[in-house]
């Protein structure tokens, strides 16, 4: 019944609730029960339904406020791994085996290989570093020549501080100023209102490249920054696109450095992307590389076999491309707790809730047609050290396996909703706040329970057991049926809360006449 489906969902959006909730079957240990779950999307999957991106916009404005100006030093303890972080783990796991099993028996993953990577995204997001998995990857010994240098830039002694300086006024009252940054990529030619004014001089390739590279400059930015300000520099930072397509960067910085200085950073910060070179198109069309089997990809030509990704390393003598900043940095001194402050955490959570892609104007002829051009210059280009675009400058693909082909890399980065950019979109570092993103939302929990007058008891983290559903599971009720349990289970919740706060209005009323009387 698509209608009552629709009516469902415009209801569930109206009460901020997960109109794409992921169904799981969970086993309550305690019990031995086993219940279907609902879980927000927005816990699970990195492409968000329209009320979870609006309240992960929120908790994120949250934190980016919690940390700007912090005046005194965060405490940093690893927590032990709560029920959400476990369930992530668990119902990754899983996912794992149903994407091994579907791999084996020669079934697309593609649908399961991107909720991994949203899992593992949002299993990092939730406090957790590094691989759930415990897999290593084993490092590659660089030559000195292709070291990443630090550029040529002043350094101050460092100090065991994440705060900055402070200043006091004449009156004694200190001040700890902050600072909003802004950090664009260079031209690849004119633009007017975001559209190449000339597209056959305007440079893709190089749009392209920059884009798919971004967040490695962004990484050099902050070690030099680091390095000129002396201190353990914190920032929240959130990476958008521009009307020309081009993926920027506002940062939110505690602690303030000299504009010059910050600028100077910019300017002197580079990345070399040491990959093997891929400007010579050797394969195309139906002229492409063969597998075969204990060997890997032949020419089709000459039965040649191609150099592997690690025989290419050691050949090239050259990086592939190193990106800059482009000379337009826009920084701007804050003081906590002024509208200033309020309008940057504003405008770094603006663009949270869409992709990079999504600001497009449809009926934009002009607008269409860059993008058109972009995405193809994406097409082509290797994406990593897996992408099979590399087959294309006839080199195999880190990994190499039989059925690839140029053209046809899955991810995420070719997608013309991400224009080359396929990383977080929102960057914090690990001393912003003493809290994770899981503990922010924890706080909002808690906050709610004390309200009800009940207690937030530290769950037994070995609880539950999650599996995911199958997909057509019979026990699962139609969606809109859920919809609608989940909007009755919010009203229930804001009733009862109504009904604490005027409680709590009386309770404070009759004191007030007791002090009187
Ligand atoms: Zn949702
Ligand atoms: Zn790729």
């Amino acid at each position: 019944m698509p209608l009552a489906r629709d009516v469902a969902e415009e209801v569930a959006k109206q009460y901020g609730v997960c109109i794409r909730p992921v169904p799981l079957k969970r086993l309550d240990t305690h019990t031995g029960l086993w219940e279907i779950i609902d879980v927000p999307c927005g816990a699970t999957l990195e492409a968000k339904c329209p009320p979870c991106a609006k309240r992960n916009r929120h908790l994120r404005m949250a934190q980016c406020r919690e940390g700007w100006h912090l005046d005194e030093e965060p405490t940093i303890t690893p927590d032990e791994p709560d029920d959400e972080q476990r369930w992530l783990v668990e119902f990754r796991a899983d996912v794992q085996t149903q994407r091994d099993q579907a791999d084996q028996a020669g079934q697309d993953t593609a649908d399961l290989d991107e909720l991994i990577s949203g899992l593992d995204e949002e299993i990092n997001a939730a406090g957790m570093r590094g691989n759930v998995l415990g897999r290593t990857i084993p490092k590659r010994n660089r030559s000195t020549r292709r070291r990443q240098d630090a550029p040529e830039l002043p350094k101050r002694k460092m100090i065991n501080s994440t705060l900055g300086r402070t200043f006091e006024s004449a009156d004694g009252k200190t001040y700890r100023p902050s600072l909003f940054v802004t950090l664009t990529l260079p031209s690849y030619g004119k633009v007017n209102n975001g559209v190449p004014i000339n597209p056959d001089t305007y440079d893709y390739a190089r749009a392209a490249r920059d884009a798919l590279h971004f967040s490695k400059v962004v990484d050099r930015f902050v070690q030099n920054l680091r390095r000129v300000a002396g201190y353990d520099v914190q920032y929240f930072a959130a990476v958008e696109p521009q009307k020309r397509l081009a993926p920027h960067l506002h940062m939110a910085i505690r602690g303030t450095l000299p504009r010059a200085e910050i600028k100077q950073i910019a300017a002197a910060t580079y990345h070399q992307v040491w990959w093997p070179a891929a400007d010579r198109v050797v394969f195309e069309g139906d002229h492409l590389p063969v597998w075969e089997d204990g060997t890997g990809y032949l020419d089709p030509s000459t039965g040649e076999v191609l150099p592997t990704w690690d025989q290419a390393l050691d050949r090239m003598d050259e990086p592939l491309h190193v990106i800059r900043f482009g000379v337009q940095v826009d920084v701007q001194g804050v003081l906590a707790g002024t509208p200033d402050a309020d309008q940057c955490i504003r405008y770094l959570s603006k663009y949270l809730t869409k992709s990079l892609g999504d600001s497009l104007d449809p009926d934009d002829q002009a607008q269409r047609d860059h993008t058109a051009r972009l995405a193809e210059a994406l097409r082509f280009e290797p994406c990593s050290p897996t992408c099979p675009n590399w087959l294309r400058y006839g080199i195999q693909p880190k990994g190499a396996k039989p059925g690839m082909a140029p053209g046809q890399c899955r991810s995420k980065a070719h997608k013309p909703d991400h224009l080359g950019y396929a990383g977080r979109r929102v960057l914090v570092s690990r001393k912003w706040s003493n809290k994770t993103l899981a503990e922010h939302k924890q706080d909002r929990r808690t906050w709610v329970l004390e309200a009800l007058g009940q207690t937030d008891e530290p769950p037994d983290p070995h609880r539950y057991v999650w599996k995911p559903v199958p997909a057509g599971d019979a026990n699962v009720p139609p969606l809109a049926v859920r919809l609608l349990r989940s909007v009755h289970e919010r009203q229930r919740w804001r009733a009862h809360m109504a009904q604490l706060q005027a409680q709590a209005d009386g309770q404070d009323l009759s004191a007030t006449e007791e002090v009187a009387a």
